[in-house]
């Protein structure tokens, strides 16, 4: 692991993101001004996935490595797990990709889990499985597991599409397939939920509005009545508690003020709570704008680039290819869902502030060339920075 280790380093780490932390997160080039946040880029889990990755393309070498879907939601990582070899099955393969696995194909299994059909697929096939499920994303396997067994109808606050959620929704069946799950992406569809449980409904169009987001056989009707809330590990605290709060209240006035046919557990795994907090922290700083490094569809970045949208023009970009010049920028649009062009972007001011944080899945390398472009279009030498 030590070798698989120094490898890793070689290809993420930044000597200027180091040193940047070592001054507590400032870097001053001439009339700019660079704030990082405290807690930004990798996480544990996502550590852990690549150096077991790394390891196994080392350990396996000579046979074939696939990875279910992407090791983290990364394009340059995954362009690195490319390089070193390893292919790609989809997230969900489809039948005829998993009758292509022979029994002596390595499969990894990314941080945020797959669906339980998808590993015992993989397994029949007879191949070794690499597992680099992150353990915050277990904790919330064990969560809506138990509901399960109490027959208690998991409702998950997260992306209906997103592979953690898919992974977490597939544990929620429990182990006999009788458990039930309903997935929110946000507060307007808890609103839906809530006012069902209140008032009632129509349930088929319960249904249609949550149509790809409920388990088999889910009836409004009889799967609301006991239920408990988890999330995704990645999502924004703020919404998943006023989520819980309005569940809880609608169990209450439907149950005559009672809270038992009501469950909450706090599922947000540690390193994107601490990445939440650096960044309200850092935006108690005067900034002119915030720049926010990481992959278009991860769930942790996005959450990073809403909080800081509400308080200062903040550009969400993949790497510093994205800064096309002083004036032009490339960034993601959380609401358009698409990359777009922008001009403008940086304030002609003397001097300037500008701050900088990137998501779970972001390598330091990656923020330290963003900090490049920056200074370099402002003239600044970073040899003379302090
Ligand atoms: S973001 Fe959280 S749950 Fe996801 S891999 Fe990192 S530590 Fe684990």
């Amino acid at each position: 692991m030590a070798h698989v280790q120094a490898q890793v380093e070689s290809h993420y780490r930044s000597e200027l993101v180091e040193r940047m932390r070592a001054q507590g997160g400032v870097l001053q080039a001439g009339k700019t001004t660079v704030r990082l946040a405290k807690e930004f880029g990798f996480c544990y889990g996502v550590e852990r996935a690549i150096d077991l990755a790394y390891a196994a393309g080392k350990v396996f070498a000579g046979q074939r490595i696939f990875l279910l879907g992407e090791i983290i939601h990364n394009p340059d990582v995954n362009a690195q797990m490319e390089a070193l070899g390893i292919r790609y099955l989809a997230a969900h393969p489809a039948e005829a990709e998993i009758a292509e696995l022979a029994a002596d194909d390595v499969v990894i299994v990314p941080a945020f889990g797959a669906e339980v059909e998808t590993v015992e697929a993989v397994k029949a096939r007879g191949c070794r499985i690499v597992d680099t499920t992150c353990g915050d994303v277990m904790s919330v396997w064990k969560r809506v597991r138990q509901n399960a067994t109490e027959l208690v109808t998991s409702v998950i606050h997260g992306k209906a599409s997103h592979e953690e959620t898919r992974a977490t929704a597939s544990r929620a069946l429990g182990g006999d397939g009788l458990g039930h799950f309903l997935i929110v992406l946000n507060l307007g569809e808890a609103q839906r939920v809530a006012d069902f449980m209140v008032r009632g409904g129509d349930a088929s169009e319960f249904l249609e509005a949550f149509r790809g987001a409920v388990s088999p056989g889910f009836d409004p009707v009889l799967h609301l009545q006991r239920i408990g809330v988890a999330n995704q590990t990645t999502m924004l605290r703020s919404e998943t508690e006023a989520i819980q709060n309005l569940l809880r209240g609608a169990v209450a006035q439907r149950d005559g003020g009672s809270t038992a046919n009501f469950r909450y557990f706090d599922t947000i795994c540690g390193a994107t709570q601490d990445r939440q907090d650096a960044l309200f922290q850092l935006l108690n700083e005067s900034l002119d704008l915030l720049l926010v490094v990481g992959g278009y569809n991860s769930s942790n970045t996005t959450h990073l680039v809403e909080i800081g949208s509400e308080k200062l023009p903040t550009w969400f970009i993949r790497n510093a290819s994205c800064i096309e010049s002083a004036e032009a920028i490339r960034h993601f649009d959380i609401h358009a869902k698409k990359e777009v062009p922008a001009v403008g972007w940086l304030p002609r001011k003397e001097r300037l502030t500008f701050g900088i944080t990137a998501g779970a899945s972001c390598p330091n390398n990656l923020i330290e060339e963003v900090v490049r472009r920056v200074l370099e279009l402002r003239g600044e030498t970073l040899a003379e920075a302090a």
